[in-house]
Formats: C-alpha cells, sequence, structure tokens
C-alpha cells in the first residue's frame, strides 16, 4: 500500500499532522498502536502553542479556549493553579493566578472518589474561597457503585451525558447562593454538548475539573480529531503497530505493521510522533534507552545512574530522553540525517507538552506541504 505520507503514532502529534497534511491534499496513513497522552490529558495544552492549531481543531469540532501565546491560569485537581496556553471547553481559564468566586459548590457524583475534593476545598480556602463540599446520587449510578470498576470518570459520563437535566436538576437542589461550581470531568465523551447543556441549565458558572484517568475530555478530543481526519479522506490503522522498517542510503524504504505483516507499506515521507516511554515510543534496557522501530540516534545521559534524580520532585533527566534530530526535524541515525523522515511531538528530545508537540508537528507539515 502507497500513501504519500505514514505517520506512526496517532496521539496529539500524529493526529494533527495527518489532519492537517489531509487538509491540504496530501494522503495520509496513521497506524496507532492504542492510548496515548490525550487519554490521560489534564484538558489543557502548556507552552507555546502554533496559533494554526485554534482553526484547525474548530474544524474538527475542537473548541479551543485562551490565547496560544500568552499565559493563562486554571486552577488544577491538586488545589492550586497552574499556567497554560489553550484549554479544552470544559475548562474556566482565568486571566491570572486567582479563582473568581465567592462562594463555591463542589458537587461530586456519590461514591466517586477519583476526585479529590479535599485538595480542591483546600486550595479554595488558601485562596480566601468559601466553598463547601456535596455529593448528589442519581438512581442511573446506582448500578455503577456496586463496582468499583465501573465508577469510573468514562463510566459516570456513559450514564450521564443523556441525563443532562437530572444532573442539573441534583445540583440546583444544593445550590445555595453559590457563583461557581466544580465538577469533575465526567461529562461530554462523545461530544461537547452535555457540557455546553449543563452549562446551560444551572444558573451559576461551571468549572469542570480533572478526575484520576481515563479522561473523558482527552478521550472525546481524540476521537473527534481521527472522525475529522477520516472523513478529510485519511486512513486510520487503528489498533495497528509499525514493527519494522527499512532504512537504506539515509531513506526509509518501507514499513511493516504487525496486522499487515504479509504486506509493506511505502510513501513518499513518514512522520515518526510515537511519543515517548509512555506510548512506547521509546524503551530501555538496564544499559540503553533507544528508539525501537528505526533504531535512531537518541539524546540521554549514557550513564544508567544519571538518568535519574534521586530528589524525586528535582527534573528527572529521562524523561528529557528523545530522538536526534537536524534542524528540518530529520531524525539522525548513525550521526545521518534520514531524508524522507521526519519526528514530531514528545518523541523529540528535550522539554515535553501539548505547545511542544504541536509546534514541532506544525513545522513538519509546512517542510512536507509547502
Ligand atoms: C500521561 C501524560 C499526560 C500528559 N498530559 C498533558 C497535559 O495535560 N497537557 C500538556 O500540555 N501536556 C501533557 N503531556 C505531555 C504530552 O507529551 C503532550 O501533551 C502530547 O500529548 C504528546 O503527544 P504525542 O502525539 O507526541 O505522543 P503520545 O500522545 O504519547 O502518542 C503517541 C502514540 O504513538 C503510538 N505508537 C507508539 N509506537 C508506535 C508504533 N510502533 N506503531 C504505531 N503506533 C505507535 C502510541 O500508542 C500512542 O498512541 C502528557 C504526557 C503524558 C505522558
Amino acid at each position: 500500500m502507497k500513501f504519500q505520507v505514514i505517520i506512526i503514532g496517532g496521539g496529539l502529534a500524529g493526529l494533527t499532522a495527518g489532519l492537517s497534511l489531509q487538509k491540504k491534499g496530501v494522503s495520509c496513513a496513521i497506524i496507532s498502536s492504542g492510548e496515548n497522552a490525550l487519554h490521560f490529558s489534564s484538558g489543557s495544552f502548556s507552552g507555546d502553542c502554533p496559533e494554526e492549531v485554534v482553526p484547525l481543531f474548530a474544524e474538527a469540532g475542537v473548541v479551543l479556549k485562551g490565547n496560544p501565546a500568552k499565559d493563562s491560569w486554571r486552577f488544577t485537581p491538586s488545589g492550586s493553579m497552574q499556567k497554560v496556553r489553550l484549554a479544552f471547553e470544559d475548562v474556566t481559564l482565568y486571566e491570572e493566578d486567582k479563582i473568581k468566586a465567592s462562594k463555591v459548590l463542589i458537587a461530586n457524583p456519590e461514591g466517586f472518589i477519583d476526585f479529590p475534593t479535599a485538595f480542591i476545598a483546600d486550595g479554595l480556602s488558601q485562596q480566601g474561597v468559601s466553598c463547601k463540599v456535596k455529593s448528589f446520587s442519581l438512581p442511573c449510578l446506582k448500578t455503577l457503585r456496586e463496582s468499583p470498576s465501573e465508577m469510573r470518570s468514562v463510566g459516570i459520563a456513559k450514564k450521564l451525558d443523556c441525563r443532562i437535566n437530572e444532573v442539573a436538576g441534583a445540583i440546583h437542589k444544593l445550590l445555595d447562593g453559590e457563583d461557581l461550581v466544580v465538577l469533575p470531568q465526567v461529562f461530554g465523551l462523545t461530544s461537547p454538548e452535555p457540557v455546553r447543556a449543563l452549562r446551560d441549565a444551572v444558573p451559576a458558572e461551571i468549572s469542570f475539573i480533572g478526575t484520576m484517568p481515563p479522561s473523558v475530555p482527552g478521550i472525546r478530543v481524540q476521537m473527534q480529531l481521527k472522525k475529522a481526519f477520516e472523513k478529510a479522506g485519511g486512513t486510520f490503522l487503528m489498533g495497528d503497530t509499525a514493527v519494522s522498517a527499512e532504512i537504506s542510503d539515509g531513506t526509509v524504504r518501507f514499513i511493516r505493521t504487525r496486522n499487515l505483516d504479509s504486506h509493506i507499506l511505502t510513501a513518499d515521507n513518514y512522520i515518526l510522533a510515537s511519543g515517548t516511554f509512555f506510548s512506547k515510543g521509546l524503551s530501555s534496557t538496564m544499559q540503553k534507552i533507544y528508539e525501537p522501530l528505526f533504531g535512531l540516534d537518541v539524546d540521554c545521559p549514557t550513564e544508567r545512574t544519571q538518568w535519574y534524580s534521586e530528589d524525586v520532585f528535582a527534573p528527572q533527566p529521562y524523561m528529557a530522553a528523545g530522538v536526534v534530530t537536524d534542524a528540518d526535524l530529520h531524525p539522525l541515525k548513525d550521526g545521518q540525517p534520514v531524508t524522507n523522515l521526519f519526528a514530531a511531538g514528545s518523541i523529540l528530545a528535550g522539554e515535553k507538552n501539548a505547545g511542544m508537540a504541536l509546534t514541532s508537528t506544525f513545522k513538519v507539515v509546512k517542510k512536507i506541504a509547502l
């Protein structure tokens, strides 16, 4: 099978590259093994973001709030304020590192333990904001509560997304003059409509705050981007893994995947967007950190004792590991650039955040589709 571009990895970088290229008329295939960092997303993007991302995501139905070039602040589940650039529409953004509310209701579905209400209440108290924590119970959650493995963010969203009026009614009963309601991100699994409907139905600002993974808004955004990519004509090889590649004379010749092992996949250009250790874009043995698909050069300390700091709160050097590239984002193999291969996203050596993933992705897109 032949494409103009083959992208390895269907996370934020791979999907953004695929969607952007497809919209420019470049035929792409994305090979995507499985879960990616979006499934664990806080709902916001840190780091400098390229401005092109806002209109591109809007075409896929993903509303991004904030300013790609200027910091805003969001309230986090640990009760602190965090600087971010862009956020999904679930998140409330502030211009300064202070929440704008005088009285807050923290409302949690009864029995949901993946939402740290005590941290949130403590953080609000430290800002001098009066708050109360209350739980609400709906009959539809009774069966979930009987099994701790079911009473998770995604399971709750599946039950509540079609019962927004009931949720709004339950919150109404708890309200006592509060101007902000804090809710866990357990709404809007397949569409942002339940988030919007709840905001419309409750007479106070609502801020949806991250839960323990999986991330409901992150899964939704991943699905929206995948759908938009396919609608634009892209091929998404879901649940498949690129297992081997042939490189000769500084050029990728073909790729083999686990599911299509009798076929080779070829393209004019390839984009490696396979993420970091978390997504298996990088691997390690006791002796070395390596990039498993192409055997590319990796920037990381050679001595294992230098991979980590014993101070668990200090930056951990292994987290900055990634592939080395030339100025055009062609990865190096044995010191030489692979000329039809690009790297984008957190597989790159250095700082890892969504801003960096998106900036490198748009740079690669511009190199491929001039
Ligand atoms: C758990 C976690 C949460 C994060 N949350 C945030 C956040 O809230 N905000 C923020 O700014 N940054 C966050 N980050 C930083 C994150 O790196 C970036 O935001 C960004 O999402 C990374 O996207 P990516 O596409 O480069 O990699 P990933 O999201 O890791 O995606 C890589 C994909 O490639 C696939 N893959 C790997 N190897 C192969 C192969 N051989 N064949 C086929 N597919 C393959 C993986 O299965 C995965 O789906 C988070 C990082 C992690 C690890």
